[in-house]
This record gives structure tokens, sequence and C-alpha cells, in this order.
């Protein structure tokens, strides 16, 4: 599955625990990372992660485009809803994509354990059926 990692400045921290502490789930999936969450990511496990550019500089658009072209399956992006972001729209935009192709999104902690949960279990396995459907 290929899965994106999102994190505003103020939830990286709380990203960089959650990927070490999934890195076994993670581990089995192809990763991809806005430009500075990527590099936190990295430097805290390692883990292979392919890297767009930051997202006010259109890093979240790049991660839109793979949705719109069915070539992400989850997303697991820890927004800041405490503080004003320069590249809202684009966040917006990121987030009615994966409405309009059901992708899985988690916004917080605490609904990506949950998706990382189901994805162990084969939850979203009915993804790669409908690829390979189409
Ligand atoms: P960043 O982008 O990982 O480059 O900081 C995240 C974002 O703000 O969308």
């Amino acid at each position: 599955m290929k899965i994106a990692l999102i994190a505003h400045d103020q939830k990286k921290e709380l990203l960089v625990e959650f990927a070490i502490a999934y890195t076994k789930i993670l581990r089995q999936h192809t990763l991809y990372a806005t430009g500075t969450t990527e590099k936190r990511v990295i430097d805290a496990t390692h883990l292979p992660v392919h890297r767009f550019k930051s997202g006010p500089l259109g890093g979240d658009q790049q991660i839109g485009a793979m949705i719109a072209n069915n070539e992400m399956d989850m997303v697991i992006f820890f927004r800041d809803p405490l503080t004003a972001q320069p590249h809202e729209p684009d966040v917006s935009a990121l987030i009615r994509l994966c409405d309009v192709y059901n992708v899985p999104l988690a916004t917080n902690m605490g609904t990506a354990e949950i998706l990382l949960k189901g994805l162990q279990e084969g939850f979203v396995d009915w993804r790669l059926i409908q690829q390979n459907r189409s």
C-alpha cells in the first residue's frame, strides 16, 4: 500500500513518535511525505520515504495528484487545527480529494492508529482489489 505522511509544524514531533511506534507496520508499505516531514521521519526511523516538496511549496498538491490518479492508498495527515496555515487551500483540497476518491484519511493520532491496525488486518485490501479491476 502507498501511504502519505504529512504533519504541520506543531504536529511533527507527534508524527515522529507515531512513526517510531508503528515502524514495524510502516516498513511493510511504500511511504511518501512532504519535504520537512520526510526529513524528520527519516532521521528518527531510517524508513525509506519518498520525498515531495514541502507542503507550503506544493507538496500537498503533489500528494493530491497521486490521489486523483488512484496512486495513493492512505493519508496520515496530522493537521494543526489551532494555527492558520498559509497553504490552507491546499490542505482543504487534499482532504477533499481523499473524500472524492474514498482514500482513508487520518487527521489525528487516534484515527491514524486505527487505520494502521486496520491496514494490518486487511481492512483496506478492497483498494487493491479495486485497483486490479481498473
Ligand atoms: P512539510 O509540509 O512536511 O514540508 O512541513 C507539511 C505541510 O505543512 O503541509
